[in-house]
């Protein structure tokens, strides 16, 4: 443990090369960790084998290094932590807060939010097909570190898979199991995630006395959302949108880039008129140094090629 405490994650899922969306939220949380002296972890969410592009996780990790988003200690890979998942499960079940599912895609047609049939149990003669959580009633709250105080009825999120129809763990459960494991204390992502936030935290007070897993953490991570960038059609940049991958060429340029969305200060032009001839560590450094918590909303980002 640093001196600090701080210890911040990028978890990126190898799914595609990174682009400029997932270049802010590696920038943000990289950038709040240094700010604070704190480590930064990168952890690879590669449980998703028919999502998963082949090669992707390779790119990600040496792009990350091309732009000086340099990494404190191994990368975990959840796809060797899977025993940690079935442990997790384990308490979740003695503790009943899961049950089985027997629901198919087609029957929740129509649906926005999981209505609940088997909450109670299994519909006679059908039979289990993936596991859900079952979310408590009561809003869940919490001091957003960039947001400010937000709240969430989990009725309007419903209960939802940990563990999925086809065999795969869901992302949920293995983010907080992890999360946990690594001590992480403050997780900065894209809005894009805000959702999952609500029901993160119910899984971790579920799991926190959990006695079969062995937990780094005590206290909760507090959660920063940083905003999503949109296309020129107000789509969230990402892979099903074909965003384009970043340019390592284009490394420091882009990293001023994604700054400004942040709305961070540039150090008055500073970083802004030598960034062409400054290395990317350098650019990150100094933006480390001024960085500052701030609410923005979404924007949309210029094309770059
Ligand atoms: N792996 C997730 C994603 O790429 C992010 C997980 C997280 O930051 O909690 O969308
Ligand atoms: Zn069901």
């Amino acid at each position: 443990m640093n001196a600090s405490g701080y210890i911040g994650r990028f978890a990126p899922s190898p799914t595609g090369q990174l682009h400029m969306g997932s270049l802010l939220a590696a920038v943000a949380s990289w950038c709040d960790a240094r700010h604070h002296g704190g480590e930064w972890r990168v952890r690879m969410e590669d449980l998703d084998p028919p999502r998963e592009v082949k090669g992707a996780s390779q790119d990600i990790l040496a792009t990350l290094e091309a732009f000086g988003l340099l990494w404190d200690g191994p990368v975990v890979w959840q796809s060797r932590r899977l025993t940690r998942y079935q442990d997790a499960l384990s308490d979740l079940r003695r503790r009943s807060r899961v049950y089985p599912c027997s629901c198919t895609r087609r029957e929740l047609a129509g649906h926005l939010v999981y209505p609940g049939h088997c909450r109670t149990g299994l519909p006679v003669g059908k039979e289990g097909r993936l596991v859900r959580f079952k979310m408590e009633s009561g809003d869940v709250t919490w001091q957003d570190l960039i947001l400010g105080q937000l709240s969430m009825d989990p009725l309007s999120l419903g209960d939802f898979p940990v563990l999925r129809a086809d065999g795969f763990w869901a992302y949920q459960l293995a983010v907080v199991v992890d999360d946990m494991a690594q001590g992480i204390t403050h997780v900065i992502r894209g809005a894009d995630l805000l959702d999952s936030t609500p029901r993160q935290i119910q899984l971790w007070n579920a799991l926190q006395s959990a006695s079969n897993l062995d937990l780094a953490s005590t206290a909760m991570p507090r959660f920063g959302h940083v905003p999503i960038l949109e296309n020129e059609r107000g789509q969230k940049l990402s892979k099903q949108t074909r965003a384009k991958p970043v340019n390592a060429e284009k490394a420091s340029e882009q990293i001023l880039q994604v700054l400004s969305c942040l709305n961070q200060d540039t150090g008055d032009g500073e970083l802004l008129a030598r960034v062409r001839e400054k290395a990317p560590v350098q650019v990150l450094k100094r933006a480390a140094e001024l960085w500052r918590r701030i609410d923005v909303p979404s924007q949309s980002i210029e094309s770059h090629g």
